[in-house]
Order: C-alpha cells, then structure tokens, then sequence
C-alpha cells in the first residue's frame, strides 16, 4: 500500500523555546516536555491527527517520543503507526527525534511475551524495530520489574541490545528504589549506558517519593522522566464541573481512567488545585506539569495529548516553573487530603 505522502517542513524556530535538560550525567539532553504515545496512537485514531500531533511536537522542540511495544490499540499499532509517520514526515530529521521503546508487559501469547527473561526483550525489540521501520531506538526500557528473572538476566539482555547497536541507551521503568540499585550496580559492572527511569509521576501520586526511586535516580545521577503527568487528565479542566466530555479518555477508552475516578472528594481536590492556579496565572493543566518541572530530580515530563491544542496548552508551564515554599505545601495538603 503506498503511504501518504507528506510535504512537511519543521518550522524553522523549533528549536528556540524548549529548555533541554541533561538526562542524569549522561551526555543525552531531552526535552523538558516529551511525547507519549500510549494513547491517541493506535488503530482508532485517525491518521491526520497522529500527524497533527507529531508534527505540533516537533516544530515546538519537543523532541522525544516515548512508545513501547504494546501501545495501541491493538498492541503494537502505536509503533507501525508512528514509524510510517517516521518515513513520510521525519526521515529527514531522524537524527533530530530520540524515540523510545520498552518491553515488559503482556505483548504475544505463551510464556515468552511477556516480563524480564532475555527471550522476550531480545524478541520483542526486534518486532518494535521492524514496525517502527528503524535500526536502533534511542532508549529501550524495561518496563516493569519482574520478580522472577534473574535481574542479572533482565540487565544481560539489556547489556546485549545495546552491544548489538539496537538501542543507544537503556532505562528502567517502574522499578522501585532498591531494585533500581541493585539493577544499576549491575549495568555499571557491564558498562551499560542506563541512563534513565520511567515512573508515575504527579500531584496526586507521589509513589516515587515513598519508594526510594526518586531519591536513589538522583544519586546515582540518573534521570527520571515521569508518565501520567497530568493523572490523563484529571489534572486538566477535562472534567473540573464533574462532566465527562463525550471526546475524553473516560468516554472514549475507559480502561486505564473510568467515571469512577471522579469521585466527590476528588473533584473537590481538583477544583482546590485549580484555583491554585489560577492564583499563580495558570491553568492546572501548566501548574501540574511545572510543579514536575520545578523537581531537580525531573528530566522531561511525558503528556499525552488527544489534539494538538493541548500540546501547544501544555508547552506554556515552561512559562513558570517557580513555586513558592507555601504554594508547594498547600499543593501537597490539598493532594493528600
Ligand atoms: P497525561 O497525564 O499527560 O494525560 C494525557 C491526557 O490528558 C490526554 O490524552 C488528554 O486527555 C488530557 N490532556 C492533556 N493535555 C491537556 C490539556 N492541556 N487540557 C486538557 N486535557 C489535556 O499522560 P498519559 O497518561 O497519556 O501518559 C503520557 C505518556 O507516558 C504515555 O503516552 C506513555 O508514553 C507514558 N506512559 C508510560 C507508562 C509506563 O508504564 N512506562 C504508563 C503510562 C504512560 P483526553 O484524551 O481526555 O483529551
């Protein structure tokens, strides 16, 4: 089938607004705002808005797009979807993009599609490779820790890929602390370039700082890039008066955020937040995203977005991402509440 063709050129001034961050010690800069394809990706949303997506990242300095092999759905139509974008639109600046893949969770039937073993990572990037129709991605993460693998296993296979040049870098996503020690003590005997962690990160889930990650990414100077930096959008005006939006994640998909999320207390802690904001002259969509940003330990933050609109919305958080110490303590007791 021929692919559309595309007659795109980034804008010139790409490259002035966005801040880079240097990703732990490691040479690697990434945008302090990335692109995640988890949703808005897969096989039921139109093509032209993949495209509008991309390229509204691109030409604003966003640089980094995050996938992983089950994105979609159906699993794996994320990667064939934005690699067909990579020939028609971007392969011209592949050089320019870091683009990001893992593997982890259930991705094929049988026991060799899914968690840590050396079998399936190996496998599994050689499937992402083809569908995003590239050689090597820039990051390639482990996505979940698996209990039962050897880590040393986990770790070797990762120490093998990037050997084999098919990843630059690698990263670890939701680990915790201590096992995220222990797995770097591993990659640093077998020079590795581990870079990276992947974790929910936002004001209402604050995991990372409970569970050592936050803490042990940093002093081992690594960088910590957070997902679901808006809750998928609780922490928007998506659905501040308590309606859910018919073209909204709770409507459209329904399986990682239900109704059910939108409980009383938590409408009322969204609306607490949101007139946080707007004290400081923001919306609570550029406030949640600038309290990560306002975070040393915080790399880039990973939104998601359903229209380009939202992603230009989001890109005015860099505008202010300073807090002050009473703004910060009644965001976290409202949080918490
Ligand atoms: P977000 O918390 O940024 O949620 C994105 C959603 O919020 C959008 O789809 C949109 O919802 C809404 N939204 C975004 N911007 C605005 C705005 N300005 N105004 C109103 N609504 C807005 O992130 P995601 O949960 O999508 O995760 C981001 C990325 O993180 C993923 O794509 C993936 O790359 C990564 N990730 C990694 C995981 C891992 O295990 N490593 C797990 C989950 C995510 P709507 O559709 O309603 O418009």
């Amino acid at each position: 089938m021929m692919e559309p063709t595309s007659a795109y050129t980034p804008s010139p001034t790409r490259y002035d607004a966005m801040t880079y961050n240097r990703c732990g010690s490691s040479g690697l800069k990434l945008p302090a705002i990335s692109l995640g394809c988890w949703h808005n990706f897969g096989d039921h949303t139109p093509f032209e808005t993949m495209r509008q997506l991309t390229r509204t990242a691109f030409d604003h300095g966003i640089t980094h797009f995050d996938l992983a092999n089950n994105y979609g759905p159906e699993p794996g139509s994320a990667e064939c979807n934005v690699g067909q974008l990579l020939r028609t639109d971007f392969a011209a600046h592949r050089d320019e993009l870091i683009i990001s893949t893992k593997a982890g969770y259930e991705m094929w039937p049988g026991p060799y599609g899914d968690l840590g073993s050396r079998k399936y990572l190996i496998a599994s990037l050689d499937q992402s490779l083809k569908r995003l129709g590239l050689d090597y991605v820039d990051i390639f993460y482990h996505h979940r820790m698996d209990p039962e693998t050897p880590l040393e296993e986990t770790m070797g296979a990762l120490a093998q890929i990037v050997a084999s040049g098919k990843a630059l870098y690698v990263g670890l996503s939701n680990y915790d602390g201590p096992t995220l020690e222990k797995a770097a003590a591993i990659l640093d005997e077998l020079q590795v370039p581990f870079i990276i962690n992947q974790n929910r990160y936002n004001i209402f889930d604050r995991t990372v700082e409970t569970n050592g990650l936050k803490e042990t990414s940093q002093r081992l100077g690594r960088g910590l890039i957070t997902f679901s930096p808006l809750d998928q959008g609780l922490l928007t005006d998506r659905y501040l008066d308590g309606v859910i939006p018919s073209d909204s994640r709770i409507a459209t998909d329904g399986r990682f955020l239900h109704a059910g999320a939108l409980t009383e207390d938590k409408l009322k802690q969204i609306h607490d937040l949101n007139n946080i904001a707007a004290m400081r002259g923001q919306t609570l969509a550029e406030m949640a995203l600038a309290w990560l940003l306002h975070d040393d330990a915080v790399t880039s933050v990973l939104v998601g977005a359903s229209k380009p609109e939202q992603l230009l919305a989001n890109l005015k958080a860099l505008e202010n991402t300073e807090f002050t110490d009473r703004e910060l303590s009644v965001i976290k007791f409202i949080s918490l509440a």
